[in-house]
């Protein structure tokens, strides 16, 4: 981190700093690299479709992520995604139609955005030589490492997931494209303390968020935001907050392209927490705690750890993608908020599953995390601080069919199951509910409905 300045070679398996116990930063000499003069230098590659790297989204912009020899960056296809313009959304979120976006990064080869990060990632695990890679995963992360050593073959995967916290969908993933799976009893955090351990001791290459490289990768979201809006600067970029990777990389985005000259102003970011686990808004909005320059009060988080452990406080959301008690990136995404001057919100699981619905009916669907993006831009324009005429836009992360078991609950007119599924959640309505008709099997009974 900046403010530290020890630095590290490439070719070292280490995630944090010796010196500060802060995360690695992946720092470029930009002085000695290639960089183009403007960002348009990346349509050229359009043409090239052929090449593996022209046609992966996150290659495609290499220059501004150059690690690793572009001939040895590993791609399944990644990041051929879509920035989609919703009329029926915006109205929703109340911005003029026309003016807010959705980024779809379900369009991924594994359904969610952690394919970015992973094709880096894993780029780095075989400059590395590693021949096995874990994380612990709330499911997204998990289903794209198993992806990418199923399809490579160059590594084996190994993942930890929580009991009983993960959706079907992702938990199908990984056990279908061949990866060891240990469910450990315990949520998400405890998951993750127990893969750092077992990496240091097995020597396996961790690829949860901690690590930079994947940081790296998820920069190119932005980067493709940018290109669908014709290389203009939106007003604001509103994602949801989990382990804070995405948020964080996409300050370094930002700041690298504005750094470098190549665009001419920031946009501000806003990141959305599930109010059953609010960490970041707690500490940003209730307790002020600030980036400053790498010299942050972080002991208002450890304070805020402390309480929560001794009141046994859990995250307890059904945007599972977003259960996180205790965000790894927490400082790097401090750092993205100053830079970007941003906000955080907290929005509930009835605000995420209405506006779910919403992005359903009037886009290309999402699973339950995602929507809060858009559920706290609907919260921000109420509250004044995004204003109508602004550009949003808006980051699903991740695929509407990572978790059909909430959606099918929203839409039922079966309300025990409702109540059994969501009700513990306090959800306890589904104003957008889409029921399925019942009908007899009778032609004339059939024909009635539809008319
Ligand atoms: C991982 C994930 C998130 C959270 O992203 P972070 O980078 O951890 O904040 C949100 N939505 C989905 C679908 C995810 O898979
Ligand atoms: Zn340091």
């Amino acid at each position: 981190m900046p403010d530290c300045g020890a630095t590290y070679p490439l070719e070292e398996i280490r995630t944090a700093c010796d010196r500060c116990g802060n995360l690695l930063d992946v720092a470029y000499d930009w002085d000695r690299l290639r960089v183009p003069a403007s960002l348009s230098f990346f349509e050229q590659k359009w043409a090239i479709r052929s090449d593996p790297h022209c046609f992966s989204g996150v290659w495609r912009f290499h220059e501004l992520l150059p690690f690793a020899p572009v001939e040895k960056c590993v791609t399944v296809g990644e990041g051929q995604t879509l920035l989609h313009d919703s009329p029926a959304v915006a109205r929703y979120v109340g911005i003029r139609p026309g003016r807010l976006f959705l980024q779809y990064e379900g369009m991924n080869p594994s359904g969610s955005f952690k394919d970015n990060g992973m094709a880096a990632a894993f780029t780095h695990a075989r400059m590395v030589g590693a021949r096995r890679a874990a994380c612990a995963s709330t499911g997204n992360t998990s289903a794209s490492l198993a992806l990418y050593c199923s399809v490579t073959q160059l590594m084996k995967a190994v993942i930890f997931i929580g009991s009983g916290k993960i959706s079907h969908g992702k938990l199908s993933q990984a056990l279908d494209y061949g990866a060891l799976t240990l469910q450990i009893e315990g949520d998400f955090d405890d998951a993750m303390a127990r893969v750092k351990e077992v990496c240091k001791r097995l020597g396996i290459y961790l690829v949860n968020s901690v690590n930079p490289f994947r940081l790296e990768g998820q920069k190119t979201i932005m980067f493709r935001v940018l290109e669908a809006l014709r290389w203009t600067v939106p007003n604001w970029i509103v994602c949801p907050g989990g382990n804070l990777g995405n948020s964080s990389a996409f300050g370094k985005a930002f700041y690298e392209l504005h750094q470098l000259g190549l665009i001419p102003r920031m946009p501000r970011l806003a990141v959305i927490n599930a109010a059953g686990a609010n960490t970041l808004f707690e500490l940003y909005e209730r307790r002020g705690l600030r980036w400053n320059e790498g010299r942050g009060e972080m002991g208002i988080a450890d304070r805020y750890y402390q309480e929560m452990d001794a009141a046994r406080r859990r995250a307890d959301t059904l945007a599972s993608a977003i259960e996180i008690n205790r965000p790894v990136n927490l400082t790097k995404c401090l750092r993205a908020l100053d830079w970007m001057h941003g906000v955080v919100r907290e929005v509930s699981d009835q605000e995420i599953l209405n506006a779910k619905a919403q992005v359903g009916s009037g886009g290309l669907g999402c699973e339950p995390a995602s929507a809060a993006s858009v559920a706290g831009a609907k919260k921000l324009v109420a509250e004044g601080v995004i204003r109508p005429d602004e550009q949003v836009v808006c980051i699903l992360t991740g695929h509407q069919l990572k978790d059909p078991t909430a959606t099918v609950a929203y839409h039922t007119d079966d309300r025990a199951h409702f109540e059994k599924v969501l009700g513990s959640r306090n959800v306890r309505e589904a104003p957008y509910a889409n029921r399925a008709v019942h009908v007899p099997n009778d032609l004339a009974a059939i024909v009635e409905a539809i008319k």
